[in-house]
């Protein structure tokens, strides 16, 4: 074996980082030496949080796990991995309704690079049904999210939504 670190990059919208995301994470770092969440510009989708919001949501939501860095990138994440010396691309499965938009995604990336290579990762059941856009919505009616976001995201989305 080399003494070569073992580098994940994480690409998704974290807009913002939930516990289902944080707990992919979680499981990443074990895999690898390092993983790079990266916040990736997404031209179809109208953000609430800008990058620098969502990049500091996630530093301050991961700041006790060593081994993760946080960063952005606005380019084809296969190419940003490449550059970071990746060997993988992480991403999480809730449902089988995941499985079709994410093989599609893999298919793609391995496609572009094969090098790399997508690895799929298990939420834990209490996160199945999460995703940022209902955490969004439930804030902005006034609904308690704090099972699943960190106090800090809490807030942060509170200050947002509610003014
Ligand atoms: P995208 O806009 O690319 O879907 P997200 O930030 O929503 O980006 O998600 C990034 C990755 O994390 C995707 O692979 C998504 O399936 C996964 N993910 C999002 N929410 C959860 C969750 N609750 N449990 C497990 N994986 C999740």
């Amino acid at each position: 074996m080399s003494d070569t670190p073992r580098i994940a990059v994480y690409p998704g919208s974290f807009d913002p980082i939930t516990r289902g995301h944080l707990d992919v994470i979680e499981r990443a770092i074990k895999l690898f030496d390092n993983v790079i969440v990266t916040v990736a510009a997404h031209r179809d989708k109208k953000p609430l949080f800008n990058m620098e919001e969502r990049m500091d949501m996630i530093r301050e939501s991961t700041k006790q796990l060593e081994g993760v860095k946080v960063t952005l990138d606005d380019g084809l994440i296969v190419e940003f991995a490449e550059e970071e010396g990746a060997v993988a691309l992480i991403r999480g499965l809730r449902f089988v309704s995941d499985i079709e938009f994410e093989f599609q995604l893999a298919w793609m990336n391995r496609h572009l690079n094969a090098e790399v290579i997508t690895v799929f990762l298990m939420t834990d059941v209490k996160y199945t049904h999460l995703n940022s856009s209902l955490i969004r919505e439930a804030t902005r009616l006034g609904g308690n999210i704090d099972d699943f976001v960190t106090p800090y995201v809490s807030d942060k989305l509170k200050a947002k939504l509610k003014g």
